[in-house]
């Protein structure tokens, strides 16, 4: 019986217990491929993870109550000033989400035919601004509406001639 073997991958003789059984490269190599190959798939699977929690309806639904979370914390990286403001529960966006789900889905649709530009992606606005995020003061704006409302804020153009703040016309 052979007693050595040539390993196709580093092109090397060596001894039969040098090889995993019915393989042609040896096990150093075997160990190597096998972790590149996991290396390889694990990018892979990280990078469909990645897409999926930013790109799918719920995640991204959930996404934004925990900026909303944050904000009233003071946690979030925004100079957001709502900090201790009223904040919805996560149950109950959710279902305001599911309400408004048409909205959601015209914006979102937007935002994929953009290629997923930054300025419409859709986020929670704050009807009122001094006001927090109870389901009554929050609406679906486009980050570049919302950042345009912030800059408006300033102006009385941005309320209504009854003292009401500017809110999206679907
Ligand atoms: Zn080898």
């Amino acid at each position: 019986m052979d007693e050595t073997k040539l390993c196709k991958k580093c092109n090397t003789v060596k001894a039969r217990n040098c090889f995993y059984s019915n393989t042609g490269n040896c096990k150093p190599c075997s160990n190597k491929v096998s972790k590149e190959y996991r290396r390889k798939n694990h990018i892979k699977i990280i990078n469909q993870e990645r897409h999926r929690r930013r790109y799918c309806i719920e995640s991204i639904w959930l996404n934004r109550h925990s900026q909303m979370r944050r904000s009233v914390e003071g946690r979030s990286t925004i100079k957001r000033k709502c900090t201790g403001r009223d904040i919805c529960t996560q149950q109950e966006f959710l279902n305001w989400c599911e309400e408004t789900r048409p909205i959601f889905m015209k914006m979102h649709k937007e935002w994929e035919e953009s290629g997923f530009k930054r300025k419409f992606i859709p986020s929670i606005d704050r009807i009122d601004n001094d006001g927090g995020y109870a389901l009554d003061n929050i609406q679906w704006l486009t980050l570049s509406e919302n950042s345009a409302k912030d800059n408006l804020q300033y102006l009385t153009t941005a309320r209504t001639e009854d003292g009401k703040f500017m809110k999206r016309d679907y």
